[in-house]
């Protein structure tokens, strides 16, 4: 499909989503907010040390892209350690590499991200009922992230 990609695909969500300096009152505090496909790529990069290309195809954005979410992702980093800042991890234009569905009898399943644009799901691959909808992972709820307006027909069951 031509479809141009916007959306920055990730692959995990951090389970971990607030983090603050010890001993500073929450009215003092300044907050920095890191962007779900910024901890992606802080993750890919400095913990998995993938070239930038391979980051970049993972992510399915070009390495121009990619260069630039790292960069703000380690600037924001670096300013909440040095100047003792809170970070919160939600938002940004993402999409889940894998989706989990389930249907109405309560099988589920995984779909990986390449078959979701070709063919999403009709029927339950267990028990064929066409009763399906795809699950958010409960750490998804929060923020403005992708996953509220992703693709259309994905989301709606
Ligand atoms: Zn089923």
């Amino acid at each position: 499909m031509g479809r141009r990609q916007l959306w920055r695909r990730v692959g995990f969500i951090p389970k971990y989503n607030y983090f603050k300096p010890a001993g500073i009152p929450m009215v003092n505090l300044q907050e920095i907010v890191l962007l779900v496909e910024e901890a992606e790529a802080i993750r890919l990069k400095d913990i998995e040390k993938l070239e930038q290309e391979e980051c970049a195809r993972k992510m399915n954005i070009s390495r121009t892209t990619f260069s630039r979410i790292l960069d703000s992702a380690r600037e924001k980093l670096a300013d909440a350690l040095l100047n003792g800042k809170a970070i919160r991890i939600e938002g940004g234009n993402f999409e889940m590499a894998v989706r989990r569905y389930r249907c109405i009898r309560g099988h589920e399943w995984e779909v990986p991200f390449e078959m979701l644009v070709n063919e999403p799901p009709k029927l339950c691959p267990k028990c064929d009922t066409p009763n399906i909808m795809p699950l958010l992972p409960s750490s998804a709820i929060w923020g403005k992230g992708g996953w509220r307006k992703g693709h259309k027909g994905i989301h709606r069951a």
